[in-house]
């Protein structure tokens, strides 16, 4: 997890991009068309860090969802008959291509969110192993199960389920939309790509990757624009026929209302407020290592950051001062920096927000063991925050502050950890150490969340399946599961000519 390139040259590769992307403003791609908002609307983007202009951005609104989403309706039943070799190698020349232009894709990232280039280095790679994944995966697409019976062969298949709707936010947003955009490709369906506002620019640069890799126009769109206007019309399109929606929970349930009439298929990746639980039995060097790297990393801007700490009684004051030095040591500064561990995060709003944990950690009777008072107003940078002496009941302990941020919690026994860590209205993942293997499986059978990593921090195997319970999620993607949300599966039942069929309308009295 590091940048090959020094701070300089990430400049210039950064400067070169912008130059190239803000020049003239950002357009949607809309039927293999770079065209601009059928209003003329713009909005502009800056950059978290200096807050430099990065450029002009169409402000889509309904009309161009509208051109968008049909565009995707008329590519669909070419898109959907072509063979799955033919789109699983089409899949592999985009992520050959996002390869080519890996260190470009990071760089813009960065200073697009704020993101470490050490991280969003990683994020662009990833973002090409999703395209591979799923474009393997894309022959396999439409296989069904058999399922016999003594009288009946019942056999089932898959079809893409049409043109879909992905919605997605801005604190990864490359690998994020690789994530959703390639199985949605490998499974047959169209897309309509919606980026967050914050972050526009690397959406663009993958609908130009996914033109020069030979996919057609109109399988792939892209319209920029506002959550509440795009995004709003996105959802409520009736040619749309799914959205798969990565953001705020409080967005995913306007969404599934915005959708009711037109019987949206929804799949949400929504927030949470995860827990990671630390027995006194644990490699606490390594438990440590991961605590940090869990919240700290990616500006602690990240879904399943573990974002409270439940630390065991005895071991609690050792943990907490090593885990001092190590948060007051992390190096906050330039996102393109390779050294830097904490960047500028994305946008005033948003810094302000998390700022005010300082405030609500304090007066509901926590203590702030790091974090700054005295920040530049005009400024995204915070230092990083850990919180003490808190209980579950807390804001800082409940609410999801999507930053740099770790509140500590002790507990005395196993049950008042797992009470603690499901007493949330969240359940997206949990994270556990300890060297009893029955206490291992145990704690992960009680965990009310949707992923759960032993010994271990946020290591992603593709195929497994992604998601959370309660608040933070609707359904699960990743593998296989992803082509159930994106397509429709259809049963046959073949007669042996075995079976009795009732004979009705044969009685003579
Ligand atoms: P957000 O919900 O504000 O925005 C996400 C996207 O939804 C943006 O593109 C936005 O324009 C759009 N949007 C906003 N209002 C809309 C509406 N009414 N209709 C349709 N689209 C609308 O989220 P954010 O602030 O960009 O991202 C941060 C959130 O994302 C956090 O809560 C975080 O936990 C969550 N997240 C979850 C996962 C996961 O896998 N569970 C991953 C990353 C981020």
């Amino acid at each position: 997890m590091t940048s090959k390139h020094t701070l300089d040259e990430n400049r210039a590769i950064a400067d070169r991009a912008i130059k190239k992307y803000g020049s003239s403003p950002l357009l949607h791609l809309i039927n293999g068309e770079l065209v601009p908002s059928l209003s003329n609307g713009t909005f502009e983007n800056h950059s978290p860090g200096d807050q430099r202009h990065l450029g002009s951005v169409a402000e889509g609104d309904s009309e161009d969802i509208a051109a968008a989403a049909d565009a995707a309706a008329a590519a669909f039943p070419d898109w959907v008959s072509f063979s799955g070799a033919g789109r699983k190698k089409i899949l592999h020349r985009i992520a050959d291509l996002i390869v080519d232009r890996a260190d470009e894709i990071a760089a813009v990232e960065s200073v697009d969110t704020g993101q470490a280039i050490r991280f969003m280095s990683s994020a662009a790679v990833r973002g090409a192993e999703n395209f591979r994944y799923f474009a393997d995966a894309a022959p396999g697409a439409l296989d069904g199960k058999s399922m016999p019976t003594k009288t009946h062969l019942n056999y089932s298949s898959r079809r893409a389920i049409g043109p879909v709707g992905v919605i997605t936010p801005w604190n990864t947003p490359f690998m994020l939309s690789t994530w959703k955009i390639a199985p949605a490709l490998a499974a047959g369906c169209t897309v309509v790509h919606k980026p967050a506002e914050w972050s526009p620019i690397t959406a663009s640069i993958l609908g130009e990757i996914a033109g020069e890799a030979g996919l057609p126009p109109g399988v792939l769109n892209v319209v920029h624009g506002r959550g509440e206007v795009a995004g709003k019309a996105l959802t409520e399109h009736p040619a749309i026929k799914a959205i798969a929606f990565v953001g705020e929970s409080s967005t995913g349930s306007l969404i599934q209302a915005q959708g009711a009439s037109t019987l949206k298929r929804v799949h949400f990746e929504l927030g949470g407020k995860n827990p990671v639980i630390v027995f006194d039995d644990a490699d606490l060097q390594r438990a440590l290592d991961a605590v940090v790297f869990m919240i700290y990393s990616l500006n602690g801007e990240r879904c399943t950051s573990s974002s409270r700490l439940l630390v065991h009684d005895s071991i609690h004051d050792w943990f907490v001062e090593k885990l001092t030095e190590r948060v007051k040591a992390l190096r906050v500064g330039d996102p393109l920096d390779p050294a830097t561990e904490v960047g500028p995060l994305i946008h005033r709003a948003h810094c302000e927000k998390v700022r005010s944990y300082l405030d609500k950690a304090e007066e509901d009777g926590a203590r702030v063991v790091t974090g700054d008072y005295d920040f530049d107003p005009d400024s995204n940078f915070v230092n990083p925050m850990l919180f003490i002496e808190a209980d579950n009941s807390m804001r800082v302990s409940q609410e999801e502050i999507f930053g740099p941020a770790l509140t500590v919690i002790p507990f005395s026994d196993e049950d008042e950890a797992v009470r603690i860590a499901n007493d949330v209205e969240y359940g997206l993942a949990g994270y556990l150490w300890t060297g009893d293997v029955g206490r291992a499986h145990r704690v992960a059978s009680d965990l009310d969340v949707g992923m759960i990593w032993i010994n271990s921090q946020n290591v992603r195997h593709l195929p497994t399946p992604f998601g959370g319970t309660k608040r933070s999620g609707v359904g699960r993607d990743g593998g296989d599961y992803s082509f159930d949300f994106y397509m429709e599966t259809k049963n046959v039942a073949v007669a042996y000519d075995l079976h009795d069929i009732g004979q009705l309308g044969t009685q003579t009295e």
